[in-house]
């Protein structure tokens, strides 16, 4: 790979050279990238608008993860955030801090990656800003939506008695993690350039936390079997922490089921060669990128065959509290364990 220097092309040459192949597909955006501000008109629909920062060192470690992956990544995560509300993405803005340990190759792997997405999720870019920064590379995208006012699904909506559902399966994207870190420290005892590791087997758990994908396609089945659900979010911090979130929202409590929880046989394997405790891996991991969400129970018949989710428990009155029933039956209490970036 040949290695140039931003400052041989400058910002403004740097801008240029990373937008200028991204069309325009989206109807609404009636301006992009090149003036003060991008227009758009979202017509009678309402705006979702959500925004991610993420911070090399602290959310992503470009020794594991190429650029061309982190930057498909950090699209699709405000995307799922965008299906999460029951919307459907329409935009996207990327701010980048770039360090100068960054050529333009560098910079360019990374909008391949957010091309990919937009063009897998059909969304466009309109803009962003870009800026040296003193260490490291810093990425910031904001994602615009829209859903018709009737649509939108909140957190705060779940009632006593209804379904709990989650989407796929979860767990897997910790294990990746696990297992490219292990990687990353045999590679360094080694100290051996042409050390490769062995990922045979684990694809699936490397697909999982490199190249997530945002849950679509959950919401298009909802929409075929004529279901709103009555509370929606994606697990970004681990299956637990996010029930937590909707029981308070809502003011209801919850109930889920071990036996019920959806995991991969790979994160099982995987949990097992580690000594760790699966069902702790697949409640709290993280970055799983699934859509949790609850339908009354009247909706029972038609989602209890989904093809891309499945209910894990139900809906309680408040006092009952958030718990989880062992395949032994008892209760454990659900704690917030989620990834914290400040501890
Ligand atoms: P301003 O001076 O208004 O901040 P800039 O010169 O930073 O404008 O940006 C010029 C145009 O390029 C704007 O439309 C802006 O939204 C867009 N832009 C800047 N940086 C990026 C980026 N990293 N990715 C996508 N678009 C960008
Ligand atoms: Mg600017």
């Amino acid at each position: 790979m040949t290695e140039t220097e931003i400052s041989t092309i400058g910002e403004f040459g740097l801008i240029d050279r990373l937008t200028k192949d991204f069309p325009l597909r989206q109807s609404s955006t009636k301006r992009g990238i090149g003036d003060d501000c991008a227009v758009i008109d979202h017509g009678a629909e309402q705006t979702l608008v959500t925004t991610d920062l993420l911070l090399e060192g602290i959310h992503f470690d470009l020794t594991y993860v190429p650029l061309k992956h982190l930057g498909y990544k950090a699209v699709v995560v405000n995307l799922s955030d965008i299906y999460a509300m029951g919307g459907t993405p329409r935009q996207i803005t990327v701010s980048l801090g770039i360090s100068k340990r960054f050529t333009i190759e560098h910079i360019e792997q990374l909008y391949s990656g957010i091309y990919l997405a937009c063009e897998q999720y059909g969304v466009d870019l309109v803009g962003g800003d870009t800026s040296a920064s003193v260490t490291g590379l810093l990425i910031s995208i904001t994602a615009i939506g829209t859903a018709p006012a009737d649509q939108i699904i909140y957190r705060s909506g779940a009632r006593d008695t209804d379904l709990i559902l989650v989407s796929g399966d979860l767990g897997a994207a910790y294990m990746g993690l696990q297992l490219l870190e292990r990687e990353r420290k045999v590679a360094g005892e080694v100290n051996d350039k042409e050390f490769q590791p062995d990922f045979a087997g684990r694809e699936y758990l490397l697909e999982r936390q490199l190249k997530p994908e945002a849950r679509r396609d959950v919401i298009e089945e909802l929409r075929k079997l004529g279901v709103k659900p009555t509370a929606m979010m994606d697990i970004s911090d681990g299956l637990s922490s996010e029930l937590l979130h909707i029981c308070k929202a809502s003011g209801v409590g919850c109930r889920v089921y071990e036996d019920r929880i959806p995991i991969d046989y790979q994160t099982a394997i995987m949990a097992e060669e580690l000594n760790m405790n699966l069902v702790t891996a697949a409640m709290n991991g993280g970055e799983d990128y699934e859509l949790l969400f609850t339908v009354p129970l009247s909706d029972h018949e038609r989602v209890k065959n989904m093809t891309t989710a499945h209910i894990i428990g139900h809906i309680t009155k408040p006092d009952l509290g958030a718990a989880m029933i062992t395949r032994d039956e008892t209760e454990i209490a659900l704690r917030a364990q989620g990834w914290n970036a400040f501890e």
